[in-house]
């Protein structure tokens, strides 16, 4: 059997170190917001290529709270492109923010710069961009609509940790990058882990304050704040897989290599362009038989994923939210796509077989 996930076999290579750093927090006696989370945090600004990096609690609390250090008002709109996972939508409607559904190119199944200035209004507040699969968006242009209608950019990175464009990195690009560490995430703690990146001193200073109770100083709150923090045990995990980040995210390329070389022309593979450099958080590639190929590759051993299934809007709990914006490309996608075995576990000889299987369907 090819499975399509392993994360024992993920982090496994980390194990004897992992023990080591579980050891070093443990008898350090220092469990909350220590020396582990602070140099996590300057590592991964460095990694981004931005000033500042404050870890929380996981993805969703850092797209949360990165939208909340704007003071926002009940009702403003966030323009947020129509095929990302709900999370991103989350963090809009638990702000008490407008999600505007913006439809994503076909090609590159990133939001389409060309479709965002015909949603934005009076009321439009910000653009939150997903960098979907592992692929940045086109942040040029992007942050050239921001700029003329004076919206702020936050950027969801938690599927493309190291992806860049022309050197610069996925964080380092809008007022704000949010991170997941998820354990599935191309850098995977071993529990919910999250960060935020950026340049701008002022913002990072209320994203620090809001995660932890709003304070500064101990028992004295300024901002009525959360409880977001990123632990020590998970910050000392991070910093170690940090140092392989670039070794994990060269080995999914190398395997996203081999499926783009070698599958027939039959599945609509991921587009490459120059400049763009794509870690393949998730390989996936679109058919219209495609619940049949999946079954036919399941009863090959093959293990295959879909992200996602169901498009934003057409979620249950979106139901009086996002049900009146019809978005005919994230369906197109949402019906064709599947996930093919990409994970830092796989060999060449793994992706070779599930090459060999597709081409004969
Ligand atoms: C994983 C993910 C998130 C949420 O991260 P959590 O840590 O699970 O809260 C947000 N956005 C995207 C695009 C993701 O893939």
């Amino acid at each position: 059997m090819i499975e399509y996930e392993n994360l024992y076999k993920v982090n496994q290579p980390f194990f004897e170190a992992y023990h080591r750093s579980f050891n070093e927090v443990l008898e350090s006696g220092w469990y909350i917001l220590g020396k582990a989370v602070q140099q996590f945090e300057t590592q991964f600004a460095a990694y981004c290529q931005t000033s500042y990096c404050c870890g929380v609690a996981n993805g969703l609390d850092a797209l949360m709270l990165a939208l909340k250090s704007f003071n926002f008002e009940a009702g403003d709109e966030v323009i947020v492109p129509s095929n990302t996972y709900i999370a991103t939508i989350l963090a809009i409607v638990h702000n008490g923010l407008k999600p505007v559904l913006v439809e994503p190119d076909i090609a590159t199944y990133n939001i389409d710069p060309a479709k965002i200035e015909e949603k934005i209004t009076p009321r439009t507040r910000a653009v939150m961009v997903v960098h979907l699969y592992g692929k940045l968006c086109e942040m040029n242009r992007i942050n050239a609509i921001a700029d003329k209608h004076h919206l702020k950019v936050i950027e969801d990175g938690a599927q493309a940790h190291g992806a860049s464009y022309k050197g610069k990195k996925a964080g380092s690009f809008g007022q704000f990058g949010a991170f997941s560490f998820y354990p599935t995430k191309n850098l995977g703690a071993l529990a919910d882990a999250g960060a935020l990146t950026t340049n701008d001193a002022a913002l990072f200073e209320k994203v620090f304050t809001l995660r932890n109770y709003g304070s500064r100083v101990k028992y004295y709150n300024e901002l009525v704040g959360y409880n977001s923090r990123l632990d020590e045990m998970q910050a000392a995990f991070l910093s170690i897989k940090l140092q392989q980040l670039d070794a994990i995210n060269h080995h999914k390329r190398k395997l996203a290599d081999l499926y783009l070389a070698g599958l027939k022309t039959d599945f609509i593979k991921p587009v490459v362009q120059p400049d763009y450099f794509d870690v393949y958080h998730i390989f996936t590639i679109r058919h219209p038989q495609r619940d049949k190929l999946r079954d036919y590759l399941l009863q090959n051993e093959i293990k295959t994923e879909i992200h996602y299934p169901v498009p934003p809007n057409k979620q249950k709990a979106m139901k009086g939210i996002l049900d009146d914006q019809p978005t005919p490309i994230a369906a197109e996608i949402h019906a064709t796509t599947l996930s093919l075995p990409i994970s830092y576990f796989h060999t060449e000889q793994d992706i070779q077989r599930v090459i060999e299987v597709m081409n004969r369907f």
